[in-house]
Protein backbone atom coordinates (compact mmCIF):
# COMPACT_ATOMS: atom_id res chain seq x y z
CA UNK A 1 0.00 0.00 0.00
CA UNK A 2 1.25 3.46 -0.89
CA UNK A 3 1.58 5.79 2.24
CA UNK A 4 1.92 9.04 2.29
CA UNK A 5 2.86 11.24 5.26
CA UNK A 6 1.63 14.93 5.64
CA UNK A 7 2.67 17.89 7.84
CA UNK A 8 0.33 20.89 6.96
CA UNK A 9 0.15 24.60 8.94
CA UNK A 10 -3.27 25.46 10.71
CA UNK A 11 -4.57 29.18 10.02
CA UNK A 12 -5.92 29.59 13.45
CA UNK A 13 -4.81 27.38 16.64
CA UNK A 14 -7.54 25.01 16.85
CA UNK A 15 -7.77 22.61 19.65
CA UNK A 16 -4.75 23.58 20.78
CA UNK A 17 -2.64 22.81 17.66
CA UNK A 18 -1.27 24.89 15.00
CA UNK A 19 -0.03 21.84 13.01
CA UNK A 20 -2.47 19.19 11.34
CA UNK A 21 -0.21 15.95 10.61
CA UNK A 22 -0.86 12.47 9.78
CA UNK A 23 -0.66 10.15 6.56
CA UNK A 24 -2.75 9.16 3.35
CA UNK A 25 -2.92 5.73 1.90
CA UNK A 26 -3.74 4.09 -1.15
CA UNK A 27 -5.25 1.11 -1.78
CA UNK A 28 -7.49 -0.99 -4.51
CA UNK A 29 -10.99 1.16 -3.68
CA UNK A 30 -9.26 4.84 -3.16
CA UNK A 31 -7.38 6.54 -0.46
CA UNK A 32 -8.04 6.78 3.18
CA UNK A 33 -6.66 9.31 6.23
CA UNK A 34 -5.02 8.08 9.01
CA UNK A 35 -4.42 11.08 11.49
CA UNK A 36 -4.98 10.50 14.84
CA UNK A 37 -4.39 13.66 17.11
CA UNK A 38 -0.91 13.52 19.07
CA UNK A 39 -2.23 13.27 22.28
CA UNK A 40 -4.72 9.82 21.21
CA UNK A 41 -2.80 7.00 21.78
CA UNK A 42 -2.66 2.73 22.25
CA UNK A 43 -5.99 1.57 21.58
CA UNK A 44 -7.68 4.92 21.19
CA UNK A 45 -5.42 4.95 17.13
CA UNK A 46 -6.85 1.76 16.52
CA UNK A 47 -9.80 2.55 15.29
CA UNK A 48 -8.53 5.80 12.79
CA UNK A 49 -6.37 2.82 11.01
CA UNK A 50 -9.75 0.67 10.26
CA UNK A 51 -11.34 3.63 9.14
CA UNK A 52 -8.49 4.45 6.76
CA UNK A 53 -8.16 1.10 5.56
CA UNK A 54 -11.90 0.70 4.96
CA UNK A 55 -11.76 3.63 2.65
CA UNK A 56 -8.35 2.72 0.73
CA UNK A 57 -9.52 -1.22 0.33
CA UNK A 58 -13.58 -1.41 0.55
CA UNK A 59 -14.58 2.10 -1.15
CA UNK A 60 -17.60 3.86 0.53
CA UNK A 61 -21.65 2.50 0.94
CA UNK A 62 -23.99 4.10 -1.52
CA UNK A 63 -24.85 7.50 -1.50
CA UNK A 64 -28.34 8.73 -1.20
CA UNK A 65 -28.02 12.45 -1.67
CA UNK A 66 -25.25 14.08 -4.35
CA UNK A 67 -24.07 17.19 -2.08
CA UNK A 68 -23.65 17.39 1.92
CA UNK A 69 -24.73 20.96 3.60
CA UNK A 70 -21.99 22.14 5.94
CA UNK A 71 -21.12 24.53 8.33
CA UNK A 72 -18.78 26.81 8.75
CA UNK A 73 -16.12 26.50 11.83
CA UNK A 74 -15.64 29.54 13.88
CA UNK A 75 -12.44 29.36 16.45
CA UNK A 76 -12.33 31.02 19.43
CA UNK A 77 -11.71 34.33 17.60
CA UNK A 78 -12.68 38.00 18.26
CA UNK A 79 -15.49 39.49 17.45
CA UNK A 80 -14.92 40.93 13.95
CA UNK A 81 -12.91 38.51 12.60
CA UNK A 82 -16.01 35.70 13.55
CA UNK A 83 -17.82 38.08 11.81
CA UNK A 84 -15.94 38.30 8.58
CA UNK A 85 -15.33 34.64 8.53
CA UNK A 86 -19.22 33.54 8.61
CA UNK A 87 -19.45 35.82 5.90
CA UNK A 88 -16.81 35.39 3.51
CA UNK A 89 -17.78 31.52 4.20
CA UNK A 90 -21.16 31.06 2.59
CA UNK A 91 -22.77 28.69 4.72
CA UNK A 92 -25.93 29.53 6.91
CA UNK A 93 -25.13 27.21 9.60
CA UNK A 94 -22.03 28.26 11.77
CA UNK A 95 -20.77 26.55 14.56
CA UNK A 96 -19.17 28.73 16.95
CA UNK A 97 -16.08 27.48 19.18
CA UNK A 98 -17.02 28.89 23.29
CA UNK A 99 -15.01 28.29 26.56
CA UNK A 100 -11.80 28.68 25.18
CA UNK A 101 -9.02 28.74 28.15
CA UNK A 102 -8.41 31.99 28.87
CA UNK A 103 -11.25 33.46 27.66
CA UNK A 104 -14.55 34.79 29.63
CA UNK A 105 -18.61 34.60 29.13
CA UNK A 106 -18.16 38.13 27.61
CA UNK A 107 -15.84 36.74 24.95
CA UNK A 108 -18.10 33.75 23.76
CA UNK A 109 -21.00 36.46 23.94
CA UNK A 110 -19.57 38.73 21.75
CA UNK A 111 -18.55 36.36 19.39
CA UNK A 112 -22.07 34.72 19.16
CA UNK A 113 -23.51 37.38 18.77
CA UNK A 114 -21.28 38.71 16.29
CA UNK A 115 -22.12 35.05 14.30
CA UNK A 116 -25.63 35.40 14.34
CA UNK A 117 -25.38 39.21 12.81
CA UNK A 118 -23.61 37.74 9.91
CA UNK A 119 -25.80 34.81 9.54
CA UNK A 120 -29.29 36.81 9.90
CA UNK A 121 -32.07 35.17 11.73
CA UNK A 122 -32.28 32.62 8.96
CA UNK A 123 -29.35 31.25 9.93
CA UNK A 124 -28.30 28.24 12.40
CA UNK A 125 -25.96 29.08 15.43
CA UNK A 126 -24.64 25.84 17.53
CA UNK A 127 -21.78 26.44 19.56
CA UNK A 128 -19.06 23.74 20.65
CA UNK A 129 -18.06 24.01 24.31
CA UNK A 130 -15.37 20.78 23.63
CA UNK A 131 -16.81 19.92 27.78
CA UNK A 132 -14.78 22.75 29.04
CA UNK A 133 -17.64 24.17 31.20
CA UNK A 134 -18.46 22.79 34.36
CA UNK A 135 -21.86 22.37 35.35
CA UNK A 136 -22.99 25.66 37.13
CA UNK A 137 -20.72 27.58 34.57
CA UNK A 138 -22.62 25.53 31.28
CA UNK A 139 -26.20 26.55 32.66
CA UNK A 140 -25.40 30.11 33.22
CA UNK A 141 -23.77 30.17 29.32
CA UNK A 142 -26.55 28.67 28.08
CA UNK A 143 -28.89 30.90 29.99
CA UNK A 144 -26.63 33.81 28.48
CA UNK A 145 -26.74 32.35 24.95
CA UNK A 146 -30.04 31.08 24.49
CA UNK A 147 -31.03 34.11 23.62
CA UNK A 148 -29.11 33.94 19.99
CA UNK A 149 -31.34 30.93 19.41
CA UNK A 150 -28.92 28.20 19.54
CA UNK A 151 -29.58 25.12 17.08
CA UNK A 152 -27.82 22.93 19.91
CA UNK A 153 -24.90 23.07 22.34
CA UNK A 154 -22.00 20.61 21.47
CA UNK A 155 -20.76 19.13 23.90
CA UNK A 156 -20.65 21.78 27.01
CA UNK A 157 -19.15 19.35 29.91
CA UNK A 158 -17.29 16.49 29.83
CA UNK A 159 -18.93 13.44 31.15
CA UNK A 160 -22.07 11.57 29.70
CA UNK A 161 -23.97 11.68 33.05
CA UNK A 162 -23.24 15.58 33.52
CA UNK A 163 -24.86 16.42 29.64
CA UNK A 164 -27.73 14.10 31.64
CA UNK A 165 -27.83 16.07 34.30
CA UNK A 166 -27.23 19.94 32.57
CA UNK A 167 -29.78 18.48 29.93
CA UNK A 168 -32.66 17.71 32.63
CA UNK A 169 -31.20 21.39 34.23
CA UNK A 170 -32.10 23.12 31.16
CA UNK A 171 -35.41 21.85 30.75
CA UNK A 172 -36.32 22.86 34.43
CA UNK A 173 -35.03 26.46 34.16
CA UNK A 174 -37.31 27.05 30.53
CA UNK A 175 -33.78 26.96 28.76
CA UNK A 176 -34.61 26.04 24.88
CA UNK A 177 -30.83 24.49 23.99
CA UNK A 178 -31.15 20.96 22.84
CA UNK A 179 -27.92 18.75 23.43
CA UNK A 180 -25.16 17.56 20.96
CA UNK A 181 -22.88 14.45 22.27
CA UNK A 182 -19.49 14.84 20.86
CA UNK A 183 -16.30 13.46 22.83
CA UNK A 184 -19.24 11.51 24.84
CA UNK A 185 -19.94 9.16 21.29
CA UNK A 186 -16.24 8.87 20.18
CA UNK A 187 -13.86 9.09 23.56
CA UNK A 188 -16.29 7.73 26.32
CA UNK A 189 -15.73 3.71 24.71
CA UNK A 190 -19.30 3.84 25.11
CA UNK A 191 -21.62 5.55 22.91
CA UNK A 192 -24.54 3.85 23.55
CA UNK A 193 -24.41 4.72 27.15
CA UNK A 194 -25.67 8.31 25.71
CA UNK A 195 -28.77 6.95 24.55
CA UNK A 196 -29.26 5.09 28.28
CA UNK A 197 -29.03 8.75 30.34
CA UNK A 198 -30.71 10.42 27.53
CA UNK A 199 -28.02 12.47 27.61
CA UNK A 200 -27.82 14.23 24.04
CA UNK A 201 -30.59 15.20 21.38
CA UNK A 202 -28.03 14.67 18.61
CA UNK A 203 -25.30 12.57 18.10
CA UNK A 204 -21.61 13.95 16.64
CA UNK A 205 -20.37 11.24 14.46
CA UNK A 206 -16.73 11.72 13.09
CA UNK A 207 -15.77 8.51 11.03
CA UNK A 208 -12.12 8.26 12.24
CA UNK A 209 -11.93 8.12 15.67
CA UNK A 210 -15.28 5.25 15.23
CA UNK A 211 -14.13 2.91 13.13
CA UNK A 212 -14.97 3.71 9.84
CA UNK A 213 -18.04 4.42 7.66
CA UNK A 214 -19.84 1.40 8.23
CA UNK A 215 -19.04 1.26 11.79
CA UNK A 216 -20.76 5.04 12.28
CA UNK A 217 -24.20 4.09 9.78
CA UNK A 218 -24.80 0.80 12.41
CA UNK A 219 -23.82 3.36 15.70
CA UNK A 220 -25.87 6.26 14.07
CA UNK A 221 -29.16 3.48 13.57
CA UNK A 222 -28.28 2.33 17.45
CA UNK A 223 -28.54 5.10 18.94
CA UNK A 224 -31.85 6.41 17.09
CA UNK A 225 -31.33 9.86 17.28
CA UNK A 226 -30.59 12.50 15.03
CA UNK A 227 -26.67 12.57 13.85
CA UNK A 228 -24.45 15.64 12.64
CA UNK A 229 -20.77 14.33 10.58
CA UNK A 230 -17.95 16.19 11.72
CA UNK A 231 -14.24 16.17 10.66
CA UNK A 232 -11.43 15.51 12.36
CA UNK A 233 -9.48 18.40 10.89
CA UNK A 234 -8.54 16.03 8.23
CA UNK A 235 -7.30 17.02 4.88
CA UNK A 236 -9.41 16.66 1.72
CA UNK A 237 -8.91 12.71 1.86
CA UNK A 238 -9.49 12.58 5.34
CA UNK A 239 -12.78 14.80 4.58
CA UNK A 240 -13.92 12.84 1.99
CA UNK A 241 -14.78 9.37 4.28
CA UNK A 242 -17.03 12.01 6.60
CA UNK A 243 -18.90 12.88 2.76
CA UNK A 244 -19.24 9.00 2.26
CA UNK A 245 -20.98 8.69 5.87
CA UNK A 246 -23.09 12.37 5.53
CA UNK A 247 -24.14 11.29 2.21
CA UNK A 248 -24.95 7.13 2.89
CA UNK A 249 -26.86 8.55 6.39
CA UNK A 250 -31.10 7.51 5.52
CA UNK A 251 -31.89 11.19 6.60
CA UNK A 252 -29.41 14.18 7.03
CA UNK A 253 -31.03 16.89 8.96
CA UNK A 254 -28.70 19.30 10.00
CA UNK A 255 -25.46 20.87 8.02
CA UNK A 256 -22.33 18.39 8.93
CA UNK A 257 -19.09 20.15 10.71
CA UNK A 258 -17.06 19.03 7.44
CA UNK A 259 -15.74 22.85 6.25
CA UNK A 260 -13.07 22.40 8.01
CA UNK A 261 -10.24 22.13 4.90
CA UNK A 262 -10.45 25.78 5.49
CA UNK A 263 -8.92 25.96 8.79
CA UNK A 264 -5.85 24.40 7.56
CA UNK A 265 -2.89 26.31 5.49
CA UNK A 266 -3.48 24.21 2.50
CA UNK A 267 -4.83 20.95 0.98
CA UNK A 268 -3.86 17.68 -0.17
CA UNK A 269 -6.24 18.15 -2.86
CA UNK A 270 -5.83 20.25 -5.90
CA UNK A 271 -8.21 23.10 -5.14
CA UNK A 272 -8.66 22.51 -1.76
CA UNK A 273 -12.29 20.34 -0.60
CA UNK A 274 -13.98 23.84 0.73
CA UNK A 275 -17.64 24.15 0.35
CA UNK A 276 -19.54 26.73 -2.29
CA UNK A 277 -22.47 28.06 -1.74
CA UNK A 278 -22.30 25.96 1.78
CA UNK A 279 -22.61 22.27 0.33
CA UNK A 280 -19.89 19.96 -0.29
CA UNK A 281 -20.56 17.39 -3.46
CA UNK A 282 -20.19 13.94 -2.95
CA UNK A 283 -17.71 13.04 -6.00
CA UNK A 284 -14.53 11.69 -5.82
CA UNK A 285 -11.09 13.36 -4.03
CA UNK A 286 -7.96 12.62 -4.69
CA UNK A 287 -4.77 14.25 -3.27
CA UNK A 288 -2.61 15.87 -5.82
CA UNK A 289 1.05 14.94 -6.54
CA UNK A 290 2.18 18.17 -6.42
CA UNK A 291 0.89 18.75 -2.93
CA UNK A 292 1.73 15.47 -1.49
CA UNK A 293 5.35 16.39 -2.30
CA UNK A 294 5.33 19.64 -1.20
CA UNK A 295 3.79 18.80 2.30
CA UNK A 296 5.69 15.82 2.76
CA UNK A 297 7.19 16.04 6.37
CA UNK A 298 11.55 15.34 7.12
CA UNK A 299 11.87 11.51 7.20
CA UNK A 300 11.99 11.39 10.79
CA UNK A 301 8.52 12.58 10.88
CA UNK A 302 7.29 10.60 7.83
CA UNK A 303 8.85 7.33 9.77
CA UNK A 304 6.64 8.71 12.70
CA UNK A 305 3.94 8.29 10.96
CA UNK A 306 4.30 4.83 8.96
CA UNK A 307 5.18 3.31 12.57
CA UNK A 308 2.09 5.11 14.29
CA UNK A 309 0.28 3.32 11.41
CA UNK A 310 1.86 -0.06 12.91
CA UNK A 311 1.01 0.77 16.56
CA UNK A 312 -2.42 1.10 15.28
CA UNK A 313 -2.64 -2.52 14.08
MG1 LIG B 1 -17.08 18.94 19.05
Amino acid sequence: MELHPYRIGMRTRFRGITVREGLVLRGEAGWGEFSPFLDYDGDEIRPWRTAALEAAEQGFPEPVREAVPVNVTVPAVGAQQAHQVVRGSGCSTAKVKVAEPGQSLADDLARVEAVRDALGPGGRVRVDANGLWEHDQALAALRELARFELEYAEQPVATTEGLARLRRDLVRHGVDVPIAADESIRRSGDPERVKQLEAADVAVLKVQPLGGVRRCLQLADDLGMPVVVSSALETAIGIRMGIALAAALPELPFACGLNTVRLLDDDLADPPLVAIDGVLPVATVEPSETQLARYAPEPGRADFWTRRLEQAR
